[in-house]
């Protein structure tokens, strides 16, 4: 008896691991299956010397992005497309991390949890993918860089489609350069800018300050400041452009003044408009397309007055986020809150918000404002745009040139953000980006 209890309790330990060990290769091939098939070491789809076969990509109008032949995976026939639309789409080497091809790499293949690749490896075809994307704007906005770095994201604020999103530097994923790792024009040139990077904001962070001030000053429409082009703080000059005389809100925001902004910096206080930055969405990040974004940052806690009043308009150590003040001008236009923008498919139904109504509404007519009286009306073609451009000094070399804003065109509800580095100015170098976006859109 004592032996027949022994061997049903060792069966029993055997049957057990032998139990938990399937139910564990099962959950991992549920959780990982379909990264297990993508991987280069799988003989089913790399015997050939290249992939399996991976679905087509196209763009909304069905312009073919990537598609596979029998020997290569290829790309759209315009080279500007291409470029344009790197990191959207991806490279064939995987080195895009956030790309569709990258992200999507199983769906693309045709992958299916109890089919495996059987349906793809017979078939010769992985599933398609369509984008929401217009390939021609993007084209048209990377070649308005001018070969310039930088990020341009625009999206309808009203369904979430992600029409234009390009970061630059970019290469042509048909003739990878062969100094791709090692000449320092390429570096950065895997990350997706709109999404993975942050820049010195300069005056597009004056929207944030107006906002802290229209919650705490009842009368913050009339409150006016003197410019006299420098104003000392801590012993140190804080400088304007130009010598603005006295100002209030409207006509600051159109000129720009950074005086206006930073002595309202100041009477607004740090912790309340650190509180007022982290409501619009600063330290938090943001998802687009099952990535997580980086976070725009600024950080008060320690700062002196004269870090403030240059936080107050952009500058010290404010980051922003190219996606995050897309998804803020997304907000404006919208009453506050903005539905996530997508890539494929439809709305997941998220919704960031990051105003309340009426500060949304009164930014709005700051922002309409900027462009009826102060900005290059030509820019815009027929669209009606409420913008807020931005210079901001950083070291070593000219300026990061902003422009955000939206379209109040109920045909044409575009939200962007367009971030140009080492350019001349926001109006100049952002602004054309912007007009060549919205022209192609047209
Ligand atoms: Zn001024």
């Amino acid at each position: 008896m004592k032996t027949t209890g022994f061997r049903s309790f060792v069966l029993y330990i055997l049957l057990f691991a032998f139990l938990g060990g399937i139910g564990y290769f099962l959950f991992n091939l549920v959780m990982n299956g379909d990264r297990w098939v993508a991987q280069p070491y799988n003989g089913h789809i790399y015997a050939s010397g290249t992939a399996l076969p991976a679905g087509t990509i196209t763009d909304r109008t069905g312009m073919i992005l990537a598609e596979s032949t029998d020997s290569a995976r290829v790309y759209a026939e315009n080279e500007s497309v291409r470029r344009s639309l790197l990191h959207t789409v991806g490279d064939s080497s995987g080195y895009i991390s956030t790309s569709v091809q990258a992200v999507h790499r199983s769906d693309l293949m045709g992958y299916n949890l109890f089919t495996g690749l059987n349906r793809t490896i017979f078939s010769g075809f992985g599933s398609n993918l369509q984008l929401s994307i217009d390939a021609n704007a993007n084209a048209a906005a990377y070649r308005a860089l001018e070969g310039r770095r930088g990020a341009v994201f625009l999206f309808n604020y009203k369904t979430g489609e992600t029409l234009v999103k390009v970061s630059a530097p970019s290469y042509d994923p048909m003739h990878v350069p062969g100094d791709l790792l090692d000449n320092t024009a390429y570096s950065g040139v895997f990350l997706d800018h709109t999404l993975s990077s942050t820049y010195t904001p300069g005056s597009i962070f004056k929207l944030v300050t107006a906002a802290a001030a229209m919650e705490v000053f009842p009368d913050w429409e009339t409150r006016t400041y003197n410019c006299s082009q420098s104003w000392t703080v801590n012993d140190s000059a804080v400088t304007c452009l130009d010598w603005h005389g006295d100002l209030n809100m409207k006509q600051a925001m159109g000129h720009s003044c950074n005086i206006y902004f930073a002595k309202l910096a100041l009477d607004i206080g740090a912790e309340q408009l650190q509180e007022t930055a982290e409501r619009m969405g600063f330290g938090d990040q943001f998802h687009f397309d099952s990535i997580t974004t980086a976070a725009s940052s600024l950080d008060l806690s320690t700062a002196s007055d004269l870090e403030l009043a240059w936080s107050g308009v952009g500058q010290a150590d404010v980051m922003t986020n190219p996606y995050h003040m897309a998804l803020l001008m997304g907000a404006v236009a919208n009453g506050g809150t903005v539905t996530e923008p997508y890539l494929i498919g439809r709305s997941n139904g998220t919704r960031y918000d990051l105003l309340d109504r009426s500060t949304a509404e009164a930014l709005h007519k700051l922002m309409r404002n900027n462009v009826d009286y102060y900005y290059d009306y030509s820019l815009f073609g027929g669209y009606t745009v409420c913008a807020k451009t931005g210079t901001a000094e950083v070291g070593g070399r000219n300026p990061n040139c902003w422009m955000v804003g939206f379209c109040e065109d109920t045909d044409a509800p575009y939200a962007f953000a367009v971030c140009v580095e080492d350019g001349s100015s926001g109006m100049y170098t952002a602004g054309r980006v912007v007009s060549a976006a919205l022209n192609a859109l047209y």
